[in-house]
């Protein structure tokens, strides 16, 4: 199926109510609205191709060896002249085909291929023209088989159908009755016969492309229930990793990257380190300014923490309160008290006015470190333990400040 564009929900959902109005309907042949029915287009046109141009060849090859046998008992100056004929319309048709078979949802897809009949019709006509009579009345019969491909065998919508029948019977029509050589009642019967074939082929035609836009239908209405089923699951995954106040990742995220980061630190070897940060006096924070301000102050701090974060691996995350965490991969005792001043810093340059607080009058935080290679038989908690003892010891020598523990094999 075509590759559908990716919409945004409205026009996704807009599209969904289209297509459900449309399976409401009665089956039909006739377009869609306009937005629908491009994409159908685009999706017959990306259609496997070689199940048109393989029946395609075949028709061209069947009825030029009919026109050309209808043509052998004619004088060899025109039968030589019929195969010049045959070759002069069937190398465009050729060609076309091949321009079709390489671009796929080409526009002129329709218009072509209805060009390349009539092309066809063309050169039956005039193979009638130059074959004795006999023949001209076996080939007369044959361009029903022009009209029986056009409408089963190319892929023309119904629409497409009846008008390449109608242009077909009206040039053989025109051509037959001009023909010097041939009485009425000899184009009677072969154009009976087209009108015949024609019509039975376009009550096929009609109920081939009725079940067509109905799979259409039913396959994107799958398509589009189910992306949407996605994107809604993606919501949902997003929401319950995110903190609604923060908009930072949130405690559950921050557990499921310690346990990947801590699994392949410990296949790799490599060192984990861990920040747990802890706003410094917040509750009187929130006594002096409210609560609606300490939330504030809450979002300003996350925002920072996470400024400081780039590796894709790290992450910063809220872990409750007025506590964040960054987890950092590969990352050792020096780059992890780097990190841990660049959060200073970016705290400090808030400058957040607390008048209660006894370490500044701005807002400040104190944050533990905690630096390890996981050991086989160790768990993550251990790196969680190291961090908080860091953070009670940066908390007692002062607060405003990084106090790590030893760097070791948890
Ligand atoms: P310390 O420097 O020792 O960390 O002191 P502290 O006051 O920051 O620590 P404590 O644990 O006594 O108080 C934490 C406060 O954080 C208490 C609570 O009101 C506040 N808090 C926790 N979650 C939220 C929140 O979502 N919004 C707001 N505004 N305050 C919160
Ligand atoms: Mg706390
Ligand atoms: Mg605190």
């Amino acid at each position: 199926m075509y590759e559908l564009p990716q919409p945004d929900s409205a026009s996704q959902n807009a599209l969904l109510r289209a297509v459900a109005d449309q399976m409401a309907l009665k089956p039909r042949s006739s377009a869609f609205p306009p937005a629908l029915e491009a994409l159908y287009q685009n999706h017959l046109g990306a259609q496997d191709r070689m199940r048109i141009i393989i029946p395609a060849l075949l028709s061209l090859a069947i009825i030029d060896a009919i026109l050309l046998m209808g043509s052998m008992r004619a004088p060899a100056a025109k039968f030589t002249g019929t195969i010049w004929e045959l070759a002069i319309f069937t190398v465009p048709i050729l060609l076309v085909m091949a321009w079709l078979h390489r671009d796929r949802a080409s526009p002129w897809r329709v218009p072509s291929t209805i060009g390349c009949v009539l092309l066809m019709t063309l050169a039956a006509n005039l193979a009638v023209r130059r074959a004795d009579v006999a023949g001209a009345e076996s080939i007369a019969f044959s361009l029903s088989l022009v009209v029986v491909a056009s409408n089963i065998l190319l892929g023309l919508g119904f629409r497409a159908a009846v008008l390449t029948s109608a242009l077909t019977c009206l040039v053989s029509v025109i051509c037959l009755f001009s023909d010097p050589q041939l009485h009425w009642h000899q184009c009677f019967m072969p154009i009976s016969l087209m009108a015949a074939a024609g019509t039975l082929t376009l009550i096929a035609n009609q109920r081939m492309e009725r079940g067509s836009r109905q799979i259409y239908l039913l396959l994107l209405r799958e398509k589009l229930q189910s992306r949407s089923m996605r994107a809604q699951n993606d919501r949902l995954n997003e929401i319950s990793y995110t903190d609604p106040l923060t908009g930072i990742a949130n405690r559950r995220r921050f557990d499921e990257m310690l346990e990947v980061g801590w699994t392949a630190a410990r296949h790799s070897q490599d060192s984990l380190a861990l920040l747990m940060i802890d706003i410094d006096h917040f509750k009187r924070y929130n006594d002096t300014y409210g609560h609606p301000a300490g939330d504030q102050c809450l979002q300003r701090i996350a925002r920072a923490i996470a400024g400081t974060v780039i590796g894709e691996s790290d992450l910063a995350a809220r872990l409750g309160g007025e506590e964040f965490g960054i987890l950092l991969r590969n990352a050792d005792q020096h780059s992890a008290r780097a990190i841990a001043s660049r959060v200073h810093q970016a705290i400090e340059r808030l400058a957040i006015r607390h008048s209660a607080s006894t370490t500044e009058p701005f807002i400040s935080v104190s944050i533990g470190l905690a630096v390890a290679v996981p050991a086989e038989a160790g768990l993550p908690a251990t790196l969680i333990d190291a961090a908080d003892r860091a953070l009670y010891d940066a908390k007692h020598a002062g607060r405003n400040r990084t106090a790590s523990g030893p760097r070791r094999a948890a």
